[in-house]
């Protein structure tokens, strides 16, 4: 099962390579059915075209760009040209269409048009002022990147019913050991 706490797909894609700057991150995009379930998973698609090998390789590719470029947001790095031409590239590919169907809205897609929908929705974060948004999760094991919407720019967690629990939980701890 893919998890979905940012709120943007984007980062949730990001968030496919699970705590990545730890020492040990867990890659759950290991094979081209594990991005057929993620796009069913994120609600992009309600039916895939099976991703081939390359499918996920550009699927990899794509999300260690968009990574790169948040990254720089984050922590004042220079921008890498060669992932903004690759973010461009995927985003200039037909997105995801929906249909209307007696069932209601339908969408049928090719992993090069869902990754098109996720890098379209990367430009729209990285390109405007929802890029000052951008935090890092707090939790140690954890590092996902998120947007934090909440009042007074005071979030601390990607999600608050995993990390922000688990943070807590780990106070209480120490507090009660202390
Ligand atoms: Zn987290």
């Amino acid at each position: 099962m893919h998890a979905f706490p940012c709120g943007t797909l984007a980062l949730d894609f990001v968030g496919t390579l699970r705590a990545r700057r730890n020492a040990l991150p867990r890659e759950m995009l290991g094979a081209p059915s594990n991005l057929d379930a993620w796009f069913r998973e994120s609600g992009l698609a309600d039916e895939v075209t099976p991703a081939t090998a390359a499918d996920l390789d550009r699927a990899v590719g794509l999300r260690e760009a968009i990574y790169g470029l948040v990254a720089a947001r984050l922590f004042g790095e220079p921008v890498d040209q060669a992932a903004v031409a690759l973010l461009n590239e995927v985003a200039a590919t037909p997105p995801v269409i929906p249909q209307l169907r007696p069932s209601g809205r339908h969408v049928a897609a090719t992993a090069p048009q869902a990754l098109s929908s996720v890098a379209r929705q990367a430009v729209d974060v990285l390109g405007s002022r929802e890029a000052d948004l951008l935090k890092e999760c707090g939790r140690p094991e954890c590092t996902q990147v998120y947007l934090d919407h909440s009042r007074g720019f005071r979030r601390e967690w990607c999600a608050m019913r995993t990390c922000g629990s688990r943070m807590k939980a780990a106070a209480y701890r120490s507090r009660k050991r202390g």
